[in-house]
């Protein structure tokens, strides 16, 4: 199946989500663009550009992203961003919103901001799971260590520091998923 095919027929047969770019909210963007410069002292500057986000119900690619232009990638972060709807409408025992706020307080801060941010660090780890197990029915290769390097590092505000018990949580997960 072609690439845009695949991520059209995600949208069609995913009504609960609504698929769009960081060119809707903008000035809501550039804030929380600029917040995370300053929490993470300027190492964290491509909020916009270089993440897919979820908030709420809503999925928001780069701007200027379409789904005739995608890349192969961004089908696996559609996956990816689905988990975390997922666990916002399980926090919120169905509300997503609800889910969504419980979900940034959980994320954001606890049980500490950085260093060991637990739910930080399980929620993304299930999230890059299924990132992992839809670039393997892609046949498109992934690593662990990346992973294990965007959970420890800026890019998630340093959520856990243990790069070795990271790769190590991948490797038994899908050993059980073989
Ligand atoms: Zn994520």
């Amino acid at each position: 199946m072609a690439n845009k095919t695949r991520i059209q027929k995600f949208i069609d047969t995913h009504p609960e989500v609504t698929v769009t770019t960081k060119d809707t909210n903008k000035i809501l963007w550039k804030v929380l663009s600029a917040i995370l410069t300053v929490l993470t002292a300027g190492r964290m500057t491509n909020l916009i550009t270089g993440f897919v986000t979820t908030l709420g119900n809503r999925i928001y690619f780069p701007p200027g992203w379409t789904v005739a232009t995608a890349a192969p990638g961004d089908y696996i972060t559609l996956q990816h961003e689905y988990v975390h709807y997922k666990q916002y409408v399980a926090l919120g025992m169905g509300n997503v919103w609800l889910g969504f706020v419980l979900f940034a307080i959980l994320y954001a801060l606890l049980p500490v901001p950085t260093g060991y941010a637990w739910f930080r660090y399980k929620f993304e780890r299930e999230a890059y799971l299924t990132s992992y197990l839809t670039a393997k029915q892609l046949k498109i290769p992934q690593d662990f260590t990346q992973y294990a390097k965007w959970l420890s590092g800026p890019e998630y505000f340093w959520a856990w520091r243990d790069c070795t018990a990271i790769t190590q949580w991948f490797t038994q997960q899908t050993a059980n998923k073989k």
